[in-house]
């Protein structure tokens, strides 16, 4: 018996090694599902000069979208291949014009389903409209580079994605140059700093599946880092409501502030505070607008966003 614990001993590491190749391997498909599914165009122009000299106004005209057949969208997350409905071919989202002037917020507010991170994936070029146009600083964004698209728009996920390796080197994907006293900076405007000096490496240490485990909140704070490290004039961002404690909440709005003041963004809203602040409300049910405005002025219509608010916001605000 002696003589076979260590062969067995062996055979159970190889099985743990299996499984967390098998973890890993689900992680870098997650990875590369939000990868985009598109290319340059051959005369694609850089984005970055339309927005310094027209600005970066954002603007989608009559948008529509239809998710490719399952069979294209093997590399979808498992979640999302959970989410095919049982028509693949149903439009996701019919007909969505709207405009963010540049320094604008416009909230994306609607029921589960309604199709907002369908929407933001367009506005990050991870798919193009089937239908429409979707513009920024006028040029359509079939018509830019990818490169550039990626250094104009930045985005931060509900659940953001942080790769085994340190702080630094995680925030330096944003900008592969920046010294380590901006990435301080960066830190400190996404108030995650104070976390990070408690830590033994400081910015050197390590993060991910099998390092310094963060929560939700410090894990879309550091996002929201790589964001403001990457500085970019338009930003799409994805609200985390789950798994935040009130403190990670509070801390988050602060980072988020920062992540937004002065630049283009297109919010898709949980909280109260956003959708207070922005300039307008974008109502999405079913992939269709169906209603645009302030927050006093949709209260005042009643309707779909009156009975969200009621659903959603009207027990925070109490
Ligand atoms: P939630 O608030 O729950 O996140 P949402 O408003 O962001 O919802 P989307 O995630 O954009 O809605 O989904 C809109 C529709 O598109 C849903 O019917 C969903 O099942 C479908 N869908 C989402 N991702 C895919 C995909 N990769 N392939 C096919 N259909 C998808």
């Amino acid at each position: 018996l002696g003589r076979l614990y260590g062969p067995l001993t062996a055979l159970s590491n190889v099985q743990v090694d299996v499984m967390t190749a098998l973890v890993s391997f689900e992680r870098v498909f997650e990875v590369l599902d939000l990868k985009p599914s598109v290319t340059d165009a051959p005369d694609a122009q850089d984005l970055r000069g339309a927005v310094a000299e027209a600005g970066a106004t954002v603007e989608l005209r009559h948008v529509g979208f239809t998710y490719p057949s399952a069979q294209d969208v093997s590399l979808a997350s498992l979640e999302s291949v959970a989410q095919l409905s049982s028509d693949p071919v149903a439009p996701t989202l019919h007909d969505v014009s709207f405009r963010v002037a540049p320094g604008e917020m416009v909230a994306l507010v609607g029921p589960s389903g309604a199709g907002k991170t369908t929407l933001s994936h367009l506005v990050t070029r991870m798919y193009d409209p089937t239908a429409g146009a979707i513009t920024i600083a006028g040029l359509d964004l079939r018509q830019v580079t990818g490169e550039s698209l990626r250094a104009v728009v930045g985005t931060v996920p509900q659940d953001s994605h942080m790769f085994h390796d340190t702080i630094a080197n995680n925030l330096r994907y944003a900008r592969p140059g920046a010294s380590d006293a901006e990435i301080w900076d960066a830190l400190r405007a996404a108030h995650i700093d104070t976390l990070v000096h408690t830590l033994p490496a400081g910015i050197d240490t390590v993060v991910g599946d099998r390092g310094y485990r963060l929560s939700g909140g410090e894990r879309q704070r550091l996002a929201i880092a790589r964001l403001l490290l990457k500085a970019p004039d338009v930003v799409v961002l994805d609200e985390a409501t789950a798994h935040l404690d009130s403190e990670s909440e509070a801390a988050v709005q602060k980072a988020l502030a920062a992540a937004l003041a002065g630049r283009t963004s297109i919010v898709i809203a949980h909280r109260l505070s956003t959708i207070r602040d922005a300039a307008r409300i974008v109502v999405l049910e079913d992939g269709h607008v169906v209603a645009t405005g302030t927050h006093t002025e949709l209260l005042a219509t009643g309707g779909l966003y009156a009975d969200l608010y009621r659903q959603q916001f009207a027990t925070t605000e109490a």
